[in-house]
């Protein structure tokens, strides 16, 4: 038995090394671009705030965080993995997410609701395990509803209570958030803060006249299908048993609360703007900025004074090109 522990320690040492001298011997070091940023203007500590929830919740000590000093919060790009789960965490919606902003997400959600809401079911995946398990329930041909709809983030920490709310507020049957088993979360602890947030919804939300067994959170790992292939069932299966009717009705009830809830939401500028497009109402502001920023294929890591993508022309990472410096507007082409 002690043998068996000493070689697996010497073997996962060795991994660990492995991985570690990749990092030492490489003169350049790419990292993905899916990492976090601030808007410092967001940011209540840039207003004298005291606030270290996205230090808190960062399991790469990715996050500068001078609370009281007037400074906003800020990100170490190297630093950081993208879980996503300071995003999520932010109670001023300061911080976003390279290719998972709420925006792209919130458009998302939009698109798989134009139709037949009250049918479906969407589901918020983490890209590791859970949306690894739903392609294994596919690759298994494990049979479930058609009606599922999945929305892939890197960790279920990204999964903002804003998202599931305002799944409902589009009339959505059943909403799930799925992730890995907490022992084997991808980002150390983004699970442990998405089961915080979410069972502290699920009692909002039946409050609100949501029926249990409508929102779920779940954890379901890359081989199993056969558990995914089940809760997508079950949860359809509620879904049938409240008949179009009665989501309705459930969501209708629900929908002067979530619309209140949703307004802060609505305050991040590219979401704004988004809104404001499908309602077709007028865009103000950084809203009308951003639209600008789209036409001219112009964009900016807000909070950062040179974009961090310069050689991509028509980048449309972070949408935010209001704030874009002269110069860097130059340098993409723009007046
Ligand atoms: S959680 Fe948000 S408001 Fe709080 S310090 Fe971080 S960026 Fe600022
Ligand atoms: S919590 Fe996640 S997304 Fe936020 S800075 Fe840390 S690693 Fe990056």
């Amino acid at each position: 038995m002690r043998r068996r522990v000493i070689r697996q320690s010497v073997s996962q040492g060795s991994g660990a090394a492995g991985r570690a001298s990749r990092v030492l011997n490489a003169s350049k070091w790419e990292i993905d671009p899916i990492i976090a940023y601030v808007d410092p203007e967001r940011c209540i500590n840039s207003r004298g705030g005291k606030c270290d929830i996205c230090y808190r919740a960062c399991p790469y000590g990715a996050v500068i965080n001078l609370p009281g000093t007037g400074q906003p919060s800020s990100i170490i790009p190297a630093k950081c993995h993208g879980c996503g789960t300071c995003v999520a965490e932010c109670p001023q919606n300061a911080i976003s997410q390279h290719h998972f902003t709420d925006g792209q997400i919130v458009a998302q959600l939009h698109a798989l609701l134009a139709e037949k809401p009250e049918e479906k079911v969407i589901a918020f995946t983490c890209r590791w395990c859970s949306g690894m398990g739903a392609d294994n329930a596919g690759t298994s041909h494990f049979e479930y509803p058609a009606n599922t709809r999945n929305i892939l983030v890197m960790c279920a920490g990204r999964v903002d209570a804003d998202f599931v709310m305002e799944a409902f507020r589009l009339g959505a049957g059943a909403v799930l958030v799925s992730g890995c088993h907490p022992q084997d979360c991808h980002y150390i602890s983004g699970r442990n803060f998405a089961e915080t947030r979410i069972t502290r919804l699920f009692g909002q939300l039946e409050k609100l006249g949501i029926s249990p067994g409508r929102f779920r959170l779940e954890s379901v790992s890359a081989t199993e299908g056969a558990k995914w292939a089940r809760i997508m069932r079950e949860m359809s299966t509620v879904v049938q048993e409240l008949g179009p009717e009665g989501v309705r009705a459930e969501n209708e009830k629900a929908l002067p609360q979530l619309a209140k809830r949703l307004a802060r939401m609505r305050e991040v500028p590219e979401v704004g703007y988004f809104m404001r497009l499908v309602e077709g109402a007028p865009l103000k502001g950084a809203e009308a900025g951003v639209q600008q920023a789209r036409d001219k294929g112009l964009s900016q890591t807000v909070g950062v004074t040179e974009c961090q993508l310069p050689e991509v022309t028509a980048c449309d990472a972070c949408q935010l090109a209001a704030a874009c410096a002269p110069e860097t507007k130059q340098a993409k082409g723009g007046k």
